[in-house]
């Protein structure tokens, strides 16, 4: 709409300008007309009268010629006449000194002279018409006659003009705006509420304006665009469709592959002990076998039903994904407990273990038992990686989260050995289940994966560095409340 109006505004102002000036110019023509044509009258009168006077003056007396200029003024009222000598204009009280100059300088050359002059009652054309009186004296006839009517005529033609402007800016202002309107402000309207609706996802090529105009091809360059755009909609939906459809069956067929490694992983862990059990069972059953002998197979089926105890419990700790039981877990002392568990398998091994600084340590909200399998699975792995002995550090420190979304306090744990370090061929296998490089009886390769999980479902990330030959550092990020 503002378009309109800035439109109406433009060509009322050009039709006023354009009025205004030809008003200007055709009432000063006018003007001039009218003078010229009072002038004219003027002067035939003036010269007529002069050619009357002289022969009066001539064949009868002075008194006589002025008496007939008299006589004049009481035939008729509209022109004053009246006799004036030359000299007597010093005195002459109607004439400014400014016009008194100019008329005695007009006068002395003996040309007929014509001064508009403002009176008190309006305006006057004066016209001097001057006689020469046996070549000596030098007088004028003066002829007064006013311009009430032409000033009157004036008023009127420019009141007319005036009329006439704000009639037709009026009435051009109306049209501009109801045309405006219907041909340009509601098409441009329809044309915004559609780009609107077309920014809301609504894409359907409805818009028709009617007509032939630029405006109307652009409704339908609008119409084109949707057209295309609800195809290419159309094509990207039908893609995305596909492409989710192709990630399910990955994902399917990944569970698949995963549900595979893990009954084959099982199936090896346990067919093991199992054959071992079922061989010694069948000799018991079979052989005659001294007591010493029945005594030692059973111990052997024992440690064998021990090892496959411990899978299972393993599997369960793996399958049996709890989300986390937060409650504030007093970190100090839950790293001191784990030293001290830890301490004798670990002299066994000439390993020692190394707490470093916790007491800028507060309870944190955690799940205290998830945590503390994670830490015992590292450290038993860290112990394992150092079959010639060695120290296993932990560390651990809680740091500002800093300012933003991301304020939550981090506790970052790391533990790290100097053992044998993991091969980078290895390195990306050692969070998967049943991933072990260790001999049978002694590795399940559920350890890291099960520490994986627990991690994840507190909402941190672990991480790995480690050099072949030099030792492994599991670096543990968690996000956590502090709750004292
Ligand atoms: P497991 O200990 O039963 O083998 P894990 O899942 O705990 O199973 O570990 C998987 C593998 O990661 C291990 O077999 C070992 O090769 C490697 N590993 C884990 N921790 C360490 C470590 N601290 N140093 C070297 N290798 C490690």
């Amino acid at each position: 709409m503002k378009l309109t109006i800035k439109i109406t505004g433009v060509i009322f102002l050009v039709t006023t300008l354009l009025l205004i000036v030809d008003t200007t110019y055709s009432v000063r023509r006018e003007i001039e007309l009218f003078d010229h044509d009072m002038q004219h009258d003027a002067k035939l009168l003036g010269d007529a009268l002069r050619r009357l006077i002289m022969n009066v003056w001539e064949n009868s007396s002075e008194l006589e010629a002025i008496q007939v200029i008299d006589n004049l003024n009481e035939t008729q009222s509209n022109i004053k006449v009246r006799w004036i000598w030359f000299d007597d204009l010093k005195n002459d009280p109607f004439i400014s000194p400014a016009s008194r100059q100019f008329l005695m300088s007009i006068l002395s050359r003996q040309e007929t002279t014509f001064l508009n002059i403002k009176h008190q009652d309006g305006h006057y054309l004066h016209t001097f018409v001057p006689v020469q009186i046996e070549h000596v004296k030098l007088g004028a006839i003066e002829l007064s006659e006013t311009m009430t009517q032409r000033d009157r005529y004036v008023k009127t033609t420019i009141l007319h003009a005036v009329i006439l402007i704000v009639g037709l800016l009026m009435l051009n202002g109306i049209l501009l705006w109801l045309l405006g309107r219907k041909i340009v402000g509601r098409p441009l309207q329809r044309l915004v509420e559609k780009t609107r609706r077309i920014s809301d996802g609504d894409l359907t090529a409805d818009i028709v304006l009617g007509g032939n105009d630029e405006l109307n091809k652009l409704a339908a360059s609008f119409n084109q665009m949707c057209e295309r755009l609800n195809e290419a909609r159309e094509k990207v939906r039908l893609e995305t469709e596909k492409r989710i459809a192709t990630l399910e069956q990955l994902r399917h067929s990944e569970r698949l592959a995963t549900v595979g490694r893990l009954a084959s992983g099982i199936a090896h862990e346990l067919g093991t002990p199992l054959n071992v059990v079922a061989g010694r069972a069948k000799l018991i059953v079979t052989e005659s076998l001294t007591e010493q002998e029945s005594k030692e197979f059973a111990a052997i089926i024992h440690e064998q039903a021990e090892r496959m105890t411990k899978i299972i419990r393993q599997l369960l700790d793996f399958s049996r994904r709890r989300t986390p039981q937060r409650s504030a877990v007093p970190l100090q002392m839950l790293l001191r407990q784990i030293k001290e568990m830890l301490d004798p398998i670990a002299r066994k091994n000439k390993v020692e273990i190394v707490l470093g600084e916790i007491s800028h340590l507060t309870p944190m909200a955690l799940d205290r038992e998830q945590i503390q399998q994670v830490l015992i699975n590292l450290v038993m792995n860290a112990i394992q990686a150092m079959p010639a002995g060695g120290v296993v550090q932990i560390h651990a420190q809680i740091e500002d989260g800093g300012e933003g979304a991301s304020k939550e306090k981090q506790l970052t744990i790391t533990v790290s050995d100097n053992g044998e370090g993991i091969s980078p061929e290895h390195k990306e296998h050692i969070f998967e289940p049943f991933f072990t490089t260790k001999d049978i009886g002694i590795g399940t390769g559920l350890g890291l994966s099960i520490v994986h999980g627990i991690i994840e479902e507190h909402g941190g990330h672990i991480d790995v560095k480690s050099e072949r030959g030099k030792g492994t550092t599991f670096i543990i990020s968690l996000p956590v409340d502090s709750t004292t």
